[in-house]
Formats: C-alpha cells, sequence, structure tokens
C-alpha cells in the first residue's frame, strides 16, 4: 500500500495546488499541471515515468509524492452478443461494476456512480444492494479510464475511438452523488480530457427532482428520467421515491430542463413489465403525462433477475405500446436487451459488498464475504 495521492480524480486547479504544496513553483505548476493533464487523460499514461517530454528529475519527484490509482479490475465478462462487463474495485470490499456495449458505430460506456443504491426500485437488481458508498470523481471517471485501458482506445481524442458515449446508469443514483458526479464529468467531457462531448454524455436519475435543475445548469448532459409509470399510484410501487418526489413534479423539473429541443431530448426510460405497466391504457396515460415536451420514450423489456418479482411483457404487447406512444409523436424505441447472459443488461448489476458493521469497523474486521460476481 502507497501512501502517495493519486491525481485521478482532481480538478485543473486541484493538480495544480498539489504540485504547489509539493514546492513547485506557481509558474511551473501551472504548465506542468496542463503537461500532466494531458498525459493522464489524453494518452491515458499510467505510470509517470512514461511521460517521456517531462524531465527524467521531474518524473522521478512526481513518483515519489503521486500515484496514478485506477480503480482494478477484479473480473471481466464477456456477452455473447460482445458486450463486456467488468468488476471493479476501489478499495477492499468495495467494489461495482461498469458495462461496455459495442454497437455498429458507437460504444457506450454505463458507468456506475454508487456501490449499491438506497431507492429499492421493485424492478432493479442493484436495488437489493444497500448503499455500501458513493464513488469518488476518480472512481467515476476512473470507470472510462480502466475501459479505455481494456479496449486499447488511447489517445481519448482518436478518430476511431471505442468508447464514443457514456450513460450514467450503471450501479446507484446520480443525483444522490452530485457533487462527485459532476466533478467526474467535468473530466470525461473536458475537451483536452478524456474529450466526450457533453451532447454524448447523458445522466439518468429516478428523480432526485431537487437536483435536476441543477445537473442542467452545472452538469449539461443529456437527461434521462426512469419513469416507468404514468400514474402515482403504481409509481409509488415501482420507485419509491416517487412518494417523496410525486409525478407532477418531476415533470415539472422535466419541461425546465435547460435547452430540450427537437434535436436534445429528454429520454423517459420505461421498463416493460408485464401486466403491470404495459396495457393500452397505460400507454395513453403515458403519452398525456408527457404531453408537451420534447421527449423520446425508451421502452426497455424488463430485465430477470433470480427471484424477481415481475415478468418481461411480451413482444406483441411491446409493439403494441409502442405503437401507441409512437403515434402520439414520440420516438418510442425498444431498447434491445444486451448483456443479460452475464447479467449486464439494465437493472442487472449487483456486487457483493456490503457495509461493514459499526461494530465491525470498531474491531477492524474486515468484511466477512470479498465480493463477487452476481449470479
Ligand atoms: N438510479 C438511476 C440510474 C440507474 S439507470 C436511475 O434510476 O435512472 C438503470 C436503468 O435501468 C433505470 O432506468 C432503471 O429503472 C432500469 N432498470 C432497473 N432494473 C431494470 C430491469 N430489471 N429491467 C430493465 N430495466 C431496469
Amino acid at each position: 500500500m502507497t501512501a502517495a495521492r493519486s491525481l485521478i480524480g482532481l480538478d485543473r486547479e486541484a493538480l495544480k495546488a498539489a504540485l504547489v504544496a509539493e514546492g513547485v513553483g506557481q509558474r511551473e505548476a501551472q504548465m506542468r499541471a496542463r503537461q500532466l493533464w494531458n498525459w493522464i487523460y489524453v494518452h491515458g499514461a499510467q505510470a509517470f515515468e512514461d511521460m517521456t517530454n517531462l524531465a527524467k528529475p521531474f518524473r522521478l519527484f512526481m513518483g515519489e509524492r503521486f500515484a496514478l490509482i485506477r480503480p482494478e479490475i477484479m473480473a471481466e465478462q464477456i456477452s455473447s452478443d460482445g458486450t463486456r462487463k467488468w468488476l471493479l474495485r476501489a478499495a477492499p470490499g468495495v467494489e461495482f461494476e461498469t458495462v461496455f456495449i459495442p454497437e455498429a458505430g458507437r460504444g457506450t460506456l454505463c458507468v456506475s456512480s454508487q456501490v449499491g443504491c438506497t431507492l429499492n426500485c421493485r424492478f432493479c437488481h442493484t436495488g437489493t444492494q444497500k448503499l455500501v458508498r458513493n464513488l469518488s470523481p476518480g472512481e467515476i471517471a476512473g470507470q472510462v479510464m480502466v475501459a479505455r485501458d481494456a479496449l486499447r482506445d488511447w489517445p481519448s481524442t482518436s478518430k476511431n475511438r471505442r468508447v464514443t458515449n457514456v450513460v450514467m446508469m450503471g450501479m446507484g443514483e446520480p443525483l444522490y452523488n452530485f457533487d462527485n458526479v459532476k466533478a467526474a464529468l467535468a473530466i470525461v467531457s473536458d475537451g483536452d480530457g478524456l474529450a466526450l462531448s457533453k451532447r454524448r454524455i447523458t445522466l439518468s436519475t429516478a428523480g432526485v427532482v431537487p437536483m435536476i435543475p441543477r445537473a442542467g445548469a452545472e452538469i449539461g448532459s443529456a437527461l434521462a428520467i426512469s419513469l416507468h409509470a404514468a400514474r402515482d399510484s403504481l409509481r409509488d410501487v415501482l420507485v419509491p421515491l416517487n412518494r417523496k418526489y410525486p409525478l407532477v413534479e418531476l415533470m415539472g423539473a422535466a419541461r425546465a430542463y435547460p435547452g430540450l429541443s427537437n434535436s436534445r431530448r429528454i429520454t423517459f426510460e420505461y421498463a416493460m413489465l408485464k401486466d403491470v405497466n404495459d396495457s393500452v391504457a397505460d400507454a395513453r396515460e403515458l403519452v398525456r403525462l408527457v404531453r408537451g415536451i420534447p421527449s423520446k420514450i425508451n421502452l426497455i423489456p424488463f430485465n430477470p433477475w433470480p427471484d424477481a418479482p415481475y415478468e418481461c411483457s411480451s413482444w406483441e404487447q411491446i409493439e403494441k405500446f409502442a405503437e401507441i406512444v409512437n403515434r402520439a409523436g414520440y420516438a418510442s424505441p425498444v431498447r434491445t436487451p444486451r448483456g443479460r447472459d452475464i447479467m449486464a443488461a439494465c437493472g442487472q448489476l449487483r456486487s457483493e459488498s456490503v457495509k461493514p458493521r459499526a461494530s465491525a469497523r470498531l474491531a477492524e474486521i474486515r468484511p466477512a464475504q470479498p465480493a463477487s460476481m452476481p449470479g
């Protein structure tokens, strides 16, 4: 274990300040910070000695004081459809998942914001894992870096890059870890950083209404809202957060999201649950609810997990539902399930990490169970 401080996840100012704190002069620190930033985020350097245009003594100096720590890959699974899932470890007992979904002409990385989740959505596997902790900016942006390492996808500015889009749709609720997600996405969208434009980044929320305007103003990515029901009585059950922030408030926040237009639409996610939310009447109610909001409705065939209390709607029913939404003037793509065979599809992510009980922490005992893949 090294006590050296990791630079990954610091913003540009903090990176410079870290150098100054170690005795580097202000002007030199400014320049060095710029060079380091470029090495770390554009070229994916994993060690200071690889930064070949920096003077050797400076590389040694950096290596003695700082580190470049990424989450560690504990396991990789590859689906028959090419989807890859990595189990990553941030620290002992702190494990989470990241998924890469290759498609024709693009590659989407599904990034986690928390280990576990507090929301308990009834149909979501992650919701069966209690929150262990928030991920830090370095651990969030680090997921993009680990994916680029594994896919040999550096430099970040390359024309043929494989990771072209990021969705904050992994484990956790990003708007309950706002500051860290914001800091991470600033690095992800930095043109001289991980270089994915904000239009290629989508933040998904179950509906933390008070944070939605801040997400719009301070993060500025595309927004997805996990809707799943068009009336409060049902949404209260499926997404318990709805009891705190009911649909009228959620739709108000959606409508006010900055920069909405036909080319910048909100995505409403709607998991198709057999005989629960998939009737023709449900589709009509949904159309009424989103009326006037530039939006598309992403229909997600429910992805099963062990002991899940729901089933996926039939294909006929999904098509019927999609057609009603579509006829009302809203795009209603059905999301092709990806990576189901490795439990990598929407809502299937989970790790075995548990928060150590206070008594165990006091006794300095490590959590009893090492984390492993779900299944
Ligand atoms: N907490 C955020 C980020 C998670 S995104 C949010 O709720 O938006 C994961 C998406 O997959 C959400 O839309 C979630 O509702 C959906 N989902 C969860 N479980 C699912 C399942 N079993 N099948 C299909 N979609 C699911």
